[in-house]
């Protein structure tokens, strides 16, 4: 279980090597699958005119995981995201305005 406002995913993907019981397989990074990021509009500082693109710029898909519309508000792409949280480390809102959850 990964907790990502604590520690996200850094995508190393070192764990399928070092599971000690073979549970995981070998994905590349874009086929990694852990959830989507949601963006609560209510909280989120790009919805109240505040600028904030943290979670933009962390992304390792940014640009195609995520991206800010004309509004500048971030728009997560729901295919590209894979979960890794590194958003959610990132925000600066309290609490934090982007979480993962799983697939809808
Ligand atoms: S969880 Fe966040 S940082 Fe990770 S791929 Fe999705 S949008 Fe990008
Ligand atoms: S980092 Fe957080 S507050 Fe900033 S734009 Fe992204 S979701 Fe909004």
């Amino acid at each position: 279980m990964i907790h990502p406002r604590e520690t996200p995913c850094y995508l190393c993907m070192i764990c399928p090597e070092v599971c000690p019981t073979g549970a995981l397989e070998p994905v590349t990074k874009q086929e990694v699958n852990m959830g989507e990021a949601v963006v609560d509009a209510d909280t989120c500082y790009a919805f109240i005119d505040i600028l904030c693109r943290a979670c933009v710029d962390i992304c390792p898909f940014q640009g195609t995981a995520i991206r800010q519309n004309a509004a500048l508000e971030p728009v997560v792409d729901t295919e590209s995201c894979v979960g890794c949280g590194l958003c959610v480390k990132a925000c600066p809102a309290q609490p934090e305005a982007i979480r993962v959850v799983r697939n809808l």
